[in-house]
């Protein structure tokens, strides 16, 4: 019997090797990786800059806490909020530890309770990341949960505006969920959300953990949208594979997070930041995000074309193939014809290639996935 707890469905086969979108098993057979990690793989497996950047600072420091002054910090923190309306950062280690930070941030700040969150969205699985999520089988037997949260339906203004009332101190949002379906908010959704905000004094955090560092072709999701969130989550992308979370906030939010507010031991650690500008340095360059859109532009025509049937839903390389009954068996299919994949929902193949996928690769999915699906 394994000495893990078995918290995990984990497929039966064992990855012992990556490079760009390829990685190996045990016995030698090699796969196309389109999870990358669950949106994790910027850069692909084992990108030769970072394992550079790995190598130089492994020999200079890893980890200091954070007791004293950190340059590295502060030279990502700039480069995540440049050219935004961001003025500040601070640095976690997942998803769901910027999720804490930004609900801390946003009670402490307004002094109110009640946070919006919406159905099928996924925040992660801390109390409060797990109490934000709306979805069920994600809190079942934990409870009672948190009560700061007031669940309501995506993209739906009616119920929104009547959730509103002065206890309400944030709306927090995906600007596509990505476990919940590859569900993209609509434009008069999101309008809605900003008129709301802006009106009421509501903060609104945005959660891009997944959709953030170039996933969906620009350096953030919200930049395609007329959201200007207060406060924004990330993690997954920014380390390419090195575990970081950041949360970003506007100058207004400053001194609410002083000294002794909030913290943790590891959080932007001098091995962490160092790989995280790393893939910032590549991800947030025009070319590089112009070509993370003609590669999302190609590989949405071409599964219009090859597979008719199936909406298709996404953007950038967060895609989703809307199919008519459960996936779980599609996704093993395609793992048995070396193309990995990860379910949204019970009914949707999201496909999260690295950024770094090349056209041939694309193709060579698209063909197996076209010998499953037809
Ligand atoms: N928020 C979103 C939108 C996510 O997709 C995820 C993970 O899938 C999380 C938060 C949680 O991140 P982590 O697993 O790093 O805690």
């Amino acid at each position: 019997m394994s000495a893990l707890f078995p918290n995990y469905t984990r497929r039966p086969i064992q990855l012992i090797k990556g490079k760009g979108t390829i990685v190996t098993d045990s016995n030698e057979k090699e796969y196309l990786d389109f999870t990358s990690g669950i949106a994790v793989l910027s850069l692909g497996h084992t990108h030769s800059a970072i394992v550079e950047t790995i190598n130089q600072q492994s020999e200079k420091l890893w980890h200091t806490s954070n007791l004293f002054e950190s340059p590295g910090q502060e030279q990502l923190a700039e480069s995540l909020v440049k050219d935004t309306h961001f003025a500040h950062a601070f640095f976690c280690n997942s998803g769901a530890e910027a999720n804490e930070a930004a609900i801390k941030l946003a009670r402490k700040h307004t002094g109110k309770h009640v946070i919006i969150t919406f159905e099928q969205s996924f925040h992660g699985r801390t109390f409060g990341a797990m109490s934000a999520t709306g979805q069920e089988k994600v809190r079942k037997g934990f409870g009672p949960l948190l009560e700061t949260f007031r669940t309501v339906s995506f993209n739906d203004v009616e119920q929104l505006e009547a959730a509103i009332d002065e206890e309400v101190g944030a709306i927090m949002l995906e600007v596509i969920q990505g476990e919940g379906g590859v569900n993209q908010v609509t434009p008069a959704f999101a309008q809605a959300i900003e008129d709301i905000c802006r009106s009421k004094g509501i903060l609104l955090i945005v959660d891009e953990v997944q959709t953030g560092i170039g996933r969906t072709g620009t350096r953030y999701a919200y930049e395609q949208t007329v959201l200007q969130p207060d406060i924004m989550t990330l993690a997954k992308g920014l380390g390419g594979g090195f575990p970081i979370g950041a949360m970003l906030g506007t100058s207004a939010l400053r001194d609410t997070f002083g000294p002794g507010s909030h913290g943790t031991t590891f959080g932007g650690n001098p091995l962490a930041v160092a790989v995280a500008q790393t893939v910032l340095g590549h991800v947030f360059a025009t070319e590089f995000l112009e070509a993370v859109q003609e590669k999302s532009n190609y590989f949405i025509d071409k599964l219009k074309t090859e597979l008719p049937a199936y909406p298709i839903v996404g953007s950038g390389l967060l895609l989703g193939i809307v199919c008519p009954v459960e996936v779980a068996p599609y996704i093993v299919q395609a793992e048995q014809a070396g193309l990995l994949l990860v379910a949204a929902g019970p009914n949707v193949i999201r496909l999260l290639p690295p950024l770094t996928v090349t056209a041939e690769e694309i193709d060579q999915a698209i063909d197996i996935l076209s010998t499953i699906l037809l």
